[in-house]
C-alpha cells in the first residue's frame, strides 16, 4: 500500500509498504480523509517536540471500516469512521479516576506511532 513517511525534516517520502493484518482487538481503515494541522506542519519542519523520524503523519482521519479483529462487530464492516487520535494506557493514576485525558504516558497517532497517511491503516480499538 501507499504510505506517506516523513523521512526527516523538510523531506517527505512515498513508500510502498505491506498492508497491516488486523489484530483480535483492532479494526482496519481505508483512509478517505486527513486534516493536516499545525502539528503536522511542525514534525514536517522539524520543530515538533517530542517527535521522531522516521514517523508516518497524520492524526486527524475519517474512512471506512473494511475489516475488524475476531473481538470487534462485524456488522462495522462498510461504515464511516473517525479516529479519536489519543490513545492512553489505562493503567496510570489519571486512568485508573477516569481522567484518560490526562494519562501519563498517553501517545498520539501520527506523533508518538505511526498515523493514517496510507491506503489502509490499523485501528488500536473500535468504540
Ligand atoms: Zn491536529
Ligand atoms: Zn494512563
Amino acid at each position: 500500500m501507499r504510505t506517506v513517511v516523513c523521512a526527516e525534516p523538510g523531506h517527505m517520502t512515498l513508500e510502498q509498504r505491506d498492508s497491516p493484518s488486523c489484530g483480535a482487538e483492532e479494526a482496519l481503515l481505508r483512509i478517505r480523509r486527513i486534516g493536516v494541522c499545525g502539528t503536522d506542519i511542525h514534525a514536517y519542519g522539524g520543530n515538533q517536540p517530542y517527535f521522531s523520524y522516521p514517523r508516518v503523519l497524520g492524526h486527524e482521519l475519517a474512512g471506512e471500516i473494511v475489516e475488524v479483529g475476531s473481538e470487534g462487530d462485524p456488522d462495522l464492516v462498510g461504515k464511516r469512521a473517525y479516529v479519536i487520535p489519543y490513545l492512553h494506557c489505562g493503567e496510570c493514576r489519571a486512568c485508573r479516576h477516569g481522567r484518560t485525558n490526562c494519562c501519563q504516558r498517553m501517545q498520539v497517532i501520527g506523533v508518538h506511532r505511526d498515523g493514517g497517511m496510507c491506503d489502509t491503516w490499523r485501528c488500536p480499538s473500535i468504540i
